[in-house]
C-alpha cells in the first residue's frame, strides 16, 4: 500500500474514535478487573483467617482445660483423620523452648524458630510468610495464661494463584472483546460520519471543478452531522446565488457599456480623419485603440454569457476538427515561429463532427494562443485527435510553464488570469470563452499537469447533437439551455 492511504487512514476520524473509546474500555475493564481481584482475594484472606482463628481458639481451649497433653492429642486425631489441609501447631514455653510441635507436610522446609511474636500480645497476632509462586504461609499466634504462646498456621493459597486463572480469563474475554469493540466501533463511527465525508468530498470536488451546482445528497436521519451537510448546502446556495448576481451584473454593464463605447469610438475615428493637428492625431489614435480593446473584452464578454445560458444559436455543419485545427495552426503559424515553438498535430481519424465551426475555431484559436503564450523558446505544442465511440476527444498539451494545481480550478473563472502570467498579454477571458463554446456543443473540457512538465487541455464533443453525452443528456448543459 501507498503511503498516501495509509495516511488517510492515520487521520481517519472514524478509526481514532474507535481506539480512543478502546482505550478507555481497555482501561475500565482494567480497573474492574483490578477491583474484582481485591475483593476476591480479601474475601479469601478473611475465610482462611476464620478457619486458622477457629482453630486456634479450639486448640487454647483444649490446652487450657486439659493441658499439653490433650492438645497432643487432639493434633494426632487430626492427623489421623488425614484432614486435607492439616495445621500447622506449636506451643512455646515462656523461656522459648518448643513445647509442641505438629508441622504439615507441606511446611517441612519452614523453620518455625523467630516466630515467637504473640508472647507480648495480648490477642492474636497475624503473620504471613511467602513460601512459594503458589502457596503463603499464615499464621496465627496468642498468649497462653501460663505465659507460654501457641501458634496455629495453615498453607493458603497466595495472591498469584488468584491471579493467574484471573488474568487467562481477563484475556480470553476482554482481548476478543476488544478487537470486536475497536472493529464494530470503528464500523459505526464510519458509518455515522459519512455525511462529514460527503461534505469533505463535496467542497474537493467543487475546488477542483469549479462546478458550484453540485450538493451534497441528503442523507436521512436528524443528527448533527445531517445538519451540517443540509447547511452546507445553503451556503452553496447562497455562493451560487451570489456568484451569479456578479455575473449578471458584469453581463449588464458589459452589455450598457458597449453602445457608449461603439459610439465613442466612432466619433474619435471621424475626427481623426479631419483633424491636422499631430497632438489630437495622437490622442484620437490612442483612443481608438483603447476603445478596440475595450470593446473586444465588452463582446468576449457577452459571447460568454449568451453561451452560457443558452441564448446562442449555434449554427452547426458537418466538418472535420482536424482540418479545424489545421487552419488554426496555419494562422498562429508566424507567432509559433516567432518564439521557436514548435506545433504539430497528430490525428488518427479527420474527427468529423456536427459543430459551428467558427465558434470552435475561435475557441481552438485560444488554447493554441494559449499554449504559444505560456511555453518558453524551444518549445513544443502538441495537438492530438481521435474518436472514441459517439466523442471526438482532443488533447492540446505544452511544455510551458504550467498551471499550479491552486490555480486549476479557478482559469475558467471570467477575468482570472494565474499569478504566473500577469507579465503576459491578455484579458482572463480566454479559457471562459473556450469552456462556454465547448459546453455550449455539449461537450466537456478539463486541464491537467502534462507528465514531464507543462499542461494538457482535454477535450471531448460529441460527435453528433444526439450523441450520448451531449447538451440534452448533460443536466448542468441542459438546465442553461432551458
Ligand atoms: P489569459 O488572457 O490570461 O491568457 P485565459 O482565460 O486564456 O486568460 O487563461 C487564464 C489563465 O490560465 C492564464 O492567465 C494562465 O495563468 C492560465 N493558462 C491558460 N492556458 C495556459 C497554458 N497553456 N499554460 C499555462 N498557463 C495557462
Amino acid at each position: 500500500m501507498s503511503s498516501k492511504p495509509l495516511e488517510r487512514i492515520g487521520r481517519s476520524l472514524a478509526l481514532r474514535l474507535s481506539l480512543g473509546y478502546a482505550a478507555f474500555f481497555t482501561a475500565g475493564a482494567a480497573v474492574l478487573f483490578g477491583l474484582l481481584y481485591l475483593l476476591l482475594a480479601s474475601a479469601l484472606e478473611h475465610k482462611d483467617r476464620e478457619v486458622i482463628e477457629a482453630r486456634l481458639k479450639e486448640c487454647a481451649v483444649v490446652y487450657e482445660s486439659g493441658g499439653l497433653r490433650a492438645l497432643d492429642q487432639l493434633v494426632e486425631r487430626d492427623r489421623q483423620s488425614g484432614k486435607e489441609k492439616s495445621f500447622f501447631v506449636r506451643v512455646a514455653g515462656p523461656r522459648g523452648s518448643v513445647m509442641l510441635l505438629a508441622v504439615p507436610d507441606d511446611w517441612l522446609q519452614f523453620n518455625p524458630a523467630g516466630i515467637d511474636q504473640g508472647r507480648q500480645a495480648s490477642s492474636v497476632l497475624w503473620l504471613r510468610v511467602p513460601r512459594d509462586e503458589e502457596r503463603d504461609l499464615m499464621l496465627a499466634a496468642m498468649p497462653l495464661s501460663d505465659g507460654s504462646v501457641l501458634q496455629v498456621g495453615r498453607s493458603t493459597n497466595n495472591r498469584e494463584t488468584l491471579l493467574q486463572p484471573f488474568r487467562r480469563t481477563f484475556l480470553l474475554v476482554v482481548t476478543p472483546t476488544l478487537l470486536l469493540g475497536v472493529l464494530g466501533g470503528a464500523f459505526a463511527a464510519h458509518r455515522a460520519i459519512a455525511p462529514v465525508r460527503q461534505v469533505v468530498a463535496m467542497a474537493r470536488s467543487i475546488i477542483d471543478t469549479g462546478d458550484l451546482s453540485k450538493r451534497v445528497p441528503p442523507g436521512g436521519g436528524q443528527t448533527e452531522l445531517a445538519e451540517l451537510a443540509e447547511q452546507f448546502n445553503r451556503m452553496l446556495d447562497r455562493n451560487q446565488q451570489l456568484i451569479a448576481g456578479m455575473r449578471e451584473a458584469l453581463d449588464n454593464v458589459a452589455h450598457d457599456l458597449r453602445t457608449p463605447l461603439t459610439r465613442l469610438r466612432g466619433t474619435a475615428e471621424n475626427a481623426l480623419q479631419t483633424t491636422t493637428e499631430d497632438n489630437s492625431r495622437e490622442a484620437l489614435a490612442d483612443c481608438v485603440e483603447e476603445s478596440d480593446r475595450v470593446l473586444t473584452m465588452l463582446r468576449t464578454l457577452m459571447d460568454i454569457s449568451e453561451a452560457e445560458t443558452g441564448a446562442v444559436t449555434l449554427n452547426r455543419s458537418r466538418c472535420s476538427l482536424a482540418t479545424l485545427w489545421q487552419e488554426v495552426i496555419e494562422l498562429y503559424e508566424m507567432v509559433a515561429e516567432n518564439k521557436r515553438v514548435q506545433v504539430t498535430s497528430t490525428f488518427d481519424d479527420p474527427c468529423e463532427v456536427e459543430v459551428d465551426s467558427a465558434r470552435l475555431r475561435q475557441a481552438f484559436a485560444n488554447l493554441l494562443d494559449n499554449a504559444i503564450k505560456y511555453t518558453p523558446e524551444e518549445g513544443h505544442v502538441e495537438i492530438r485527435g481521435r474518436i472514441e465511440r459517439d466523442h471526438a476527444v482532443l488533447e492540446i498539451s505544452d511544455t510551458g510553464i504550467g498551471i499550479p494545481a491552486a490555480e486549476r480550478a479557478r482559469i475558467w473563472e471570467r477575468l482570472y488570469r494565474g499569478d504566473k502570467s500577469r507579465s503576459q498579454r491578455g484579458l482572463g477571458l480566454g479559457l471562459s470563452l473556450v469552456k462556454a463554446f465547448v459546453e455550449a456543443h455539449g461537450g466537456t473540457i478539463r486541464v491537467d499537469e502534462r507528465p514531464g512538465g507543462g499542461t494538457v487541455f482535454r477535450l471531448q464533443l460529441p460527435v453528433s447533437p444526439h450523441a450520448t453525452g451531449t447538451a440534452a443528456s448533460n443536466p448542468d448543459i441542459s438546465r442553461r439551455l432551458a
